[in-house]
């Protein structure tokens, strides 16, 4: 076998190394790294396969094939990995439907999966000599937290989180400024998209970058999308071991970083049948599917404030894969859901079926009721659930009419104390906090 190269997705970069896709993140022509062939597995093959790491060393071999990472892909596996991701049912509906519950990691989202994996791998890249790394990540709530908590006392980097004030949840703040030692949390007077900017503009900034070795870990950075691609590899087998049917998904839709995920496993041979994408109001995506107009625009804060994105980032990965709007359309269908319907749907479902959502797995919720009464009968469908209610216990409890449980993980970290710098959405104010 050969080794696995990758490529920009506007082919002008030169190709790389997996671990050289990993340390760079954005490619240089500011395409995102995707591997130049998709590799294959058999499903059979994974016949008494279980819990993650196992599954990652089987369906990720080939992504790493002939990298300097190869020979540790189980170990990184082991270590990031060592998560729950249980496909559950919901006994209550009368249609054959599941969770695939993404919350049970350390800060609750399933961010987790993709930083955990980023940070595991990255370490092992590291000459010990190598000045520590700065990773600017900007986050509309869930990745800043993930990230921190992954990379939290690795001292080879260094974490700089800035996120919107006012525009994250009370718990999704804490989550982001509850930590010490190597990270540090910049509240941007600002939206998200300034937040980016930001990041963007230290990254161009000669002097700055003379001076701090700057990475990043947003969801363009392949070694978050890939240990995504396990969990629906995983979930997908036990659906066909359950039903003999290929399981269908409904997926909160932001940056499409955890649907792309699920698009990729599809496309290596697992039993997955059709992907939904369920946005919030945010609604480029499914507006591009209806029309074939694609039409980014600045984004606009929902209840589920993680899926804020107006130009996902991802769309330009996903046209890679499938460059013709029609061909795009036979692989991917999307709704739009706006605030309104994701409270009712919260409260609707609780009473239906007992189950508590988030507002980000509302809106998969919302999607999946509105498709055709026979289509829902006719197969079974899962709702990817990326995050635990009790993050956004302010939004969720009222509809309730009751409290959320917390996790104890996330219980941990409400009890630790805040750490923030306010800062004004201009690069000197970032500079300075930086140094
Ligand atoms: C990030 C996030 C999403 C959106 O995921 P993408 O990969 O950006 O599409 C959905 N739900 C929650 C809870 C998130 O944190």
């Amino acid at each position: 076998m050969s080794k696995m190269t990758y490529v920009s997705t506007r082919s002008t970069a030169p190709a790389l190394s997996l671990s050289g896709a990993l340390m760079r993140g954005l490619a240089p022509d500011g395409g995102l790294y995707v591997p130049s062939r998709l590799p294959t597995v058999d499903p059979d093959s994974f016949a008494g396969v279980a819990g993650l790491p196992a599954l990652a060393r089987r369906a990720l071999r080939g992504f790493f094939e002939g990298d300097a990472l190869e020979p540790m892909l189980g170990e990184i596996a082991d270590a990031a990995l060592d998560l729950q991701a249980p496909t559950t049912p919901v006994p209550a509906s009368a249609d054959p439907l599941y969770v695939l519950e993404l919350f049970h990691g350390p800060t609750a989202a399933f961010k987790d999966f993709g930083a955990r994996f980023l940070a595991e791998s990255l370490q092992r890249l590291r000459a010990p000599s190598e000045a520590p790394l700065t990773i600017l990540v900007a986050t509309s709530g869930d990745t800043g937290g993930a990230v921190a908590a992954a990379f939290h006392r690795r001292p080879w980097v260094r974490i700089v989180i800035l996120y919107p004030k006012g525009l994250v949840s009370p718990r999704q703040e804490q989550q982001l400024t509850c930590w010490d030692d190597n990270v540090a949390s910049l509240r941007v007077d600002g939206s998200f998209d300034d937040c980016q900017r930001l990041v963007k503009e230290a990254f161009l900034d000669p002097a700055l970058a003379r001076k701090h070795r700057f990475s990043s870990a947003n969801s363009i950075n392949i070694g978050r999308l890939l240990p995504q691609m396990v969990y629906y590899v995983g979930s997908s087998l036990e659906i066909k071991r359950r039903t003999g049917e290929h399981a269908n998904y409904v997926i909160p839709a932001g940056n499409l970083g955890n649907a792309f995920a699920a698009v990729w496993a599809r496309a290596i041979g697992l039993p997955i049948g059709r992907i939904l994408l369920a946005h919030n109001a945010n609604r480029a995506v499914p507006d591009y599917l209806r029309s074939g107009a694609w039409e980014p625009r600045p984004s606009i804060p929902t209840l589920a404030s993680a899926m804020d994105v107006g130009n996902p980032s991802n769309m330009e990965r996903l046209r890679a894969l499938f460059p013709t709007w029609e061909g795009l359309r036979g692989q991917l269908d999307a709704d739009s859901i706006d605030d309104a319907a994701i409270q009712t749907r919260i409260r609707e479902d609780y009473r239906k079926f007992g189950r508590e959502w988030c507002p980000h797995t509302a809106t998969a919720a919302e999607a999946y009721s509105r498709l055709p009464a026979a289509e829902r009968a006719d197969k079974p469908w899962v709702l990817v659930a990326t995050a635990h209610p009790a993050k956004f216990n302010e939004i969720v409890e009222p509809l309730l009419g009751k409290p959320v449980d917390v996790p104890e993980s996330l219980a941990r970290l409400l009890g630790l104390p805040q750490r923030l710098t306010d800062v004004a959405p201009e690069l000197p104010a970032v500079a300075a906090a930086i140094e």
